[in-house]
């Protein structure tokens, strides 16, 4: 008697009972039926109809009670909508063909924002797959409810999954701070995936877009969102000058094998740290080799006057600064630099973009961190389709389905 009480408080039953709790096994199975001459919501349109008759059962699996796996067992009825025709009723424990109840569906929602799926399904007794299934369920349900009409300024990064192998295109919003979009492949295609989605209308609604200078994605953005300010992410310019720098020291440590081969030796970290995050020793190893003329000292001392370019406040005087910058980088006989700046130069807009709309993605750096953490839980998510549910499930910042009872 009690265990049904539960069951029929907890789902919070109104137009229907609990008949009896049965043991199965070592399962609990919970078997509902109607209350006598109610009118039941239409599955299509909410209003109330006539019972007309019955379905075959249906079993729904339901949370755990003390480690016991809990069933409930009912034979929907179908009903006479005066709008509709004949429907199904709208259960209130499940949503449409689902084979979960909707409490389930939102404790393993809840609980895979936080542990690996593999590990969930053990707690609960549960298969892998209906562990995806109520995370898809819950996904589905946050999308059909989200907003997305404050959505002004988007970034767009990458990350990889299977150790490098694959690339995930990422779209985020940088107000909100959550995860819009997650696609495989990085080309022009991936990203007018996303913009198909999100639909003409909405895409209108962006007033600037933060990226890398990575022109399969410039190509879209140019199509999909003509209107909008292209600003490139500083933080992608600087990796992109520290990849320079350390391609000038690889190339100097290679000629310098033969006289001094212990010259430039673990010093990688030394021209591509800020100065203030030096350790003193690498410090005085810093102030040594400055000492003499070292190519990587130049790229390093280019590297350090390009961060000044952020101090500026004013457009024009940064675009001036950034024009001399180009000069003294495409004067400094070093290819990796000189290339760097011939990139900046091509993409000079969206680098002065920064000057009038000060955006960058370093928000998204910390999602990506925690993308990565999403990923390695599942040792790399074996499809894309699973990985994007699971990035959008732990950094969109989708709403979980209502339940009457909190089970979590
Ligand atoms: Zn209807």
């Amino acid at each position: 008697m009690l265990v049904e009480s539960i069951v029929r408080q907890t789902l919070g039953l109104k137009d229907h009972r609990v008949l009896a709790v049965e043991e199965e096994g070592t399962a609990l199975v919970a078997r509902l039926e109607l209350k006598h001459g109610r009118l039941l919501p239409c599955s299509s349109c909410g209003r109330r109809g006539r019972v007309r008759d019955r379905l075959e059962m249906r079993r729904f699996r339901h949370v755990p009670l003390w480690g016991m796996s809990v069933r409930l067992e009912y034979a929907p009825a179908r009903v006479s909508c005066r709008h509709c025709g004949v429907k199904v009723e709208r259960i209130p424990w499940a949503r449409g063909k689902s084979p979960l109840s909707r409490p389930l569906v939102v404790v393993l929602a809840t609980w895979t924002r936080l542990l690996a799926w593999e590990v969930v399904a053990k707690l609960f007794s549960v298969s892998w797959g209906t562990v995806r299934a109520a995370v898809k369920e819950a996904v589905d349900h946050g999308l059909r409810y989200r907003r997305l009409e404050k959505v002004l300024y988007i970034g767009i990064d990458e990350i990889s999954r299977r150790k490098g192998h694959v690339y995930h295109t990422q779209v985020y919003d940088l107000l909100d701070k959550r995860l819009l979009w997650s696609g495989e492949g990085r080309e022009a295609a991936t990203l007018q995936r996303f913009f198909n989605e999100l639909g003409p209308e909405m895409s209108r609604r962006i007033d600037a877009v933060c990226c890398d200078m990575w022109n399969p994605y410039i190509e879209v953005l140019k199509q999909q969102v003509p209107e909008a300010t292209l600003v490139f992410d500083k933080f992608h310019l600087l990796r992109h000058l520290l990849e320079a720098v350390n391609d000038v020291r690889k190339a100097e440590a290679r000629e310098l094998r033969k006289t001094q081969p212990d010259l430039l030796k673990g010093t990688r970290y030394i021209w591509l740290k800020n100065p203030w995050n030096l350790t003193d020793k690498q410090r005085e190893r810093l102030s040594f080799l400055e000492r003499i003329n070292l190519k990587v000292n130049r790229a390093y001392l280019l590297k350090e006057a390009f961060r000044r370019l952020w101090n500026y406040i004013h457009p024009g005087w940064a675009k001036r600064y950034l024009r001399k910058w180009f000069w003294w980088a495409t004067h400094s006989r070093l290819k990796p630099i000189r290339d760097f700046a011939w990139l900046l130069r091509r993409h000079e807009d969206g680098v002065l973009a920064w000057f009038k709309t000060p955006l960058d993605n370093g928000a998204t750096e910390a999602m990506n961190n925690n993308a990565k953490a999403v990923s390695h839980r599942a040792h790399g998510y074996r499809t894309a389709e699973t990985f994007t549910l699971s990035l959008l499930h732990c950094l969109g910042k989708l709403a979980l389905p209502k339940t009457v009872h909190r089970f979590v």
